[in-house]
C-alpha cells in the first residue's frame, strides 16, 4: 500500500517537472533518448541555484578551497592511470527470453531488500556477504550462481533463462581529430575528479596553496549505464560537484571524519527532515580507498546514494606520477610533532562527490506537496513546491490587479527596481487567486499585488507561499523583506 503511494507521488513529481518546465526527456519529438534529459526554463534556474549553494559552501566559505573548470576531454592515458580503462565495469547479465539486460549486483540487491522486507534477515545477510565477496574477487561465475541459487527471475519475462555474467565498461569513447586514420580514441570523462588530479600542481603552485587545501569543480560526466531508470536518478549524461581535499599522509582519517559531517550538515541546512538521510559506510572498499561512506536519501523508491565521501589515499596522484613521469609531490615546510620538516610527499586525498541531478531530484521530491485546503463548505487543494527561498527558481511574482488604470505601469516600475537582485516574473492574466496557485506550483516564495491603493500610498500586498498570509507593506521595504528571506546567509554561516 505504502509502495503505491510512493510510486504515485514519484509519478506526480515527474509529470509536474514536465508540466512546469523543470525537466524534459531529451529529443522528445523523436521519442526520446534513453536516460538523457534536458532541463527546462525553471529547471535550469533551480539547477543553477543548487550549484551556487554548493559552490558558496565549498569555495567561498573556505579560504583553502579553490574552484576550477577543466575540460571534458582528457589525454587517454589519464583513464589508464586512473584505472577506468581496465576497471570501470559493471557486471551485467541478460535474460534470454526478454532480451533485457540487468546489472547482476542490482538483481541481487533487490533480492536482499525483498528478503529483509519478508523478515528473512539471515538470508539477506548471507546473500549480502556472498555478493560482497563475489564483487571484491570479481568472480562473475559466483554472481551468476547467486542469482540462480536465490531463484531470481527476470521481472519482464518471469523466466530464469540467464546468460553468463559479463563485464561492461561504462566509458563512452569517440575519435579525436578529423582523420579517421591516425585519429586517437578518447573518452568522455566518467567523473570530474581526474581533471582536478592532473591540475594538482598547476593549482597548488599558481595559487600558492598550502596543505591542507581543496580543489572543487562542477561539470558534466558521462557513463554508459547498463540500466538507466528512475528518471534523473541514473543518467548517461549527468553533472557532478566534486571536491578533492589534499592532506598530509596520516591525517586522512581525521579529514575524512570532518568532511563526512560537514557534507551532511550542508544537506540538512536546507530543512530536509533528518530521518530522510542516513550514512552508508562501505564495507567493500574500492581498490584506491581506505574509507568510504555514502550519504543516502530516502527517495520514494527507497534509500539511495546522493553523495559519496571517499578517502582515496595517494592512489590517484601516485598513478599519475607513474604514468606521466612527472613528480606529483608537495614540499611541506611545516614542522611535524618532532619538530622536523615533512619534506616532499604525495598528498592523501579526501573526496566529496555529489550528483547534481540526484540533488535536483531530491530537492523536487522534498518540496512537492499536494495540500488539502478544504473547509467545511468547500473542497479545495493546491499543489506547491516548498523550496527553500534560496533555491526557488523565481523569487518574486509581480501582479497588477487589473490591466488598466496605470497598474501595469506601476507594477513594471516595481519589477524594474527588483529584477537585478531577484529573479522576477510578471503576470497580468487571470484572477489573482489563479495567479497565486501558478506561483505556488513553481515554488515562488513571494507574490506582490499592485492595486489602486498602491498608486495612492506606495504600498503593495505581499503574499507568502507557505502560509498564504498576506500583508500590506510599503514599497520601500520590499528590498529588505525579500532580501532577508532569500539571502544565502540563511543557509551558510
Ligand atoms: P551508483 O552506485 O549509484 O552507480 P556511484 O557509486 O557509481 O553511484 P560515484 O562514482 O561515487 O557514484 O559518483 C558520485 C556521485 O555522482 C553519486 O553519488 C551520484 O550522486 C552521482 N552519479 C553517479 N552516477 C550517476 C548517474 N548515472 N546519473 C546521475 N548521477 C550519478
Amino acid at each position: 500500500m505504502a509502495k503505491n503511494t510512493n510510486d504515485e507521488q514519484f509519478k506526480n513529481v515527474i509529470s509536474h517537472a514536465k508540466e512546469y518546465g523543470f525537466v524534459f526527456q531529451s529529443s522528445e519529438i523523436y521519442d526520446g533518448l534513453s536516460a538523457v534529459y534536458d532541463y527546462g526554463q525553471l529547471g535550469a534556474e533551480l539547477k543553477n541555484n543548487i550549484k551556487t549553494y554548493w559552490w558558496k559552501a565549498m569555495v567561498q566559505m573556505h579560504e583553502n578551497i579553490v574552484g576550477i573548470d577543466s575540460a571534458i576531454f582528457m589525454h587517454p592515458k589519464v583513464w589508464k592511470a586512473s584505472g577506468h580503462v581496465d576497471g570501470f565495469n559493471d557486471p551485467m547479465i541478460d535474460n534470454k527470453d526478454s532480451k533485457k539486460r540487468y546489472r547482476a549486483d542490482q538483481l541481487l540487491e533487490d533480492k536482499i531488500a525483498r528478503y529483509e522486507k519478508d523478515g528473512k534477515t539471515d538470508k539477506a545477510a548471507k546473500l549480502q556477504a556472498d555478493m560482497d565477496d563475489a564483487l571484491k574477487a570479481e568472480n562473475l561465475q559466483l554472481l551468476k550462481t547467486l542469482i540462480e541459487e536465490n531463484d531470481i527471475a527476470c521481472p519482464v519475462s518471469g523466466t530464469k533463462n540467464w546468460t553468463e555474467v559479463r563485464q561492461f565498461n561504462l566509458m563512452f569513447s569517440t575519435q579525436f581529430g578529423a582523420m579517421a586514420e591516425g585519429s586517437e580514441e578518447v573518452y568522455l570523462r566518467p567523473e570530474t575528479a581526474q581533471g582536478i588530479f592532473v591540475n594538482f600542481l598547476n593549482v597548488q603552485k599558481s595559487g600558492r596553496m598550502k596543505i591542507p587545501f581543496g580543489i572543487a569543480q562542477i561539470g558534466k560526466a558521462f557513463r554508459n549505464e547498463v540500466i538507466a531508470r528512475q528518471f534523473i536518478m541514473r543518467m548517461r549524461e549527468f553533472e557532478q560537484m566534486e571536491m578533492q581535499f589534499f592532506v598530509r599522509p596520516g591525517e586522512d582519517q581525521k579529514w575524512f571524519a570532518y568532511w563526512k559531517e560537514a557534507r551532511l550538515k550542508w544537506h540538512k541546512a536546507l530543512g530536509t527532515p533528518a530521518e530522510k538521510y542516513r550514512y552508508h559506510d562501505h564495507v567493500k572498499l574500492a581498490h584506491y580507498a581506505n574509507a568510504a561512506t555514502d550519504i543516502e536519501f530516502e527517495f520514494p523508491f527507497g534509500f539511495k546514494e546522493v553523495e559519496g565521501i571517499h578517502s582515496r589515499t595517494d592512489f590517484d596522484l601516485s598513478q599519475h606520477q607513474e604514468y606521466s613521469g612527472k613528480k606529483m609531490q608537495y614540499f611541506d615546510n611545516d614542522l611535524n610533532e618532532e619538530g622536523k620538516p615533512y619534506g616532499n610527499y604525495i598528498p592523501y586525498v579526501i573526496e566529496t562527490s555529489i550528483g547534481l541531478d540526484r540533488m535536483f531530484l531530491l530537492t523536487l521530491i522534498n518540496a512537492f506537496e499536494e495540500e488539502d485546503l478544504s473547509t467545511e463548505d468547500k473542497q479545495d487543494s493546491r499543489t506547491l513546491l516548498r523550496l527553500h527561498p534560496c533555491l526557488a527558481p523565481v523569487k518574486v511574482a509581480i501582479f497588477p490587479l487589473t490591466k488598466k488604470d496605470g497598474l501595469p505601469e506601476k507594477a513594471r516600475e516595481i519589477m524594474n527596481s527588483l529584477k537585478l537582485d531577484f529573479n522576477c516574473i510578471y503576470e497580468e492574466k487571470d484572477a489573482i487567486g489563479k495567479r497565486y496557485r501558478r506561483q505556488d506550483a513553481i515554488g515562488t516564495p513571494f507574490c506582490l499585488t499592485i492595486d489602486h491603493q498602491t498608486l495612492e500610498d506606495d504600498t503593495v500586498t505581499i503574499r507568502h507561499r507557505d502560509t498564504m498570509e498576506q500583508q500590506r507593506i510599503e514599497i520601500k521595504d520590499l528590498f529588505d523583506i525579500i532580501g532577508n528571506k532569500v539571502s544565502w546567509k540563511n543557509l551558510l554561516r
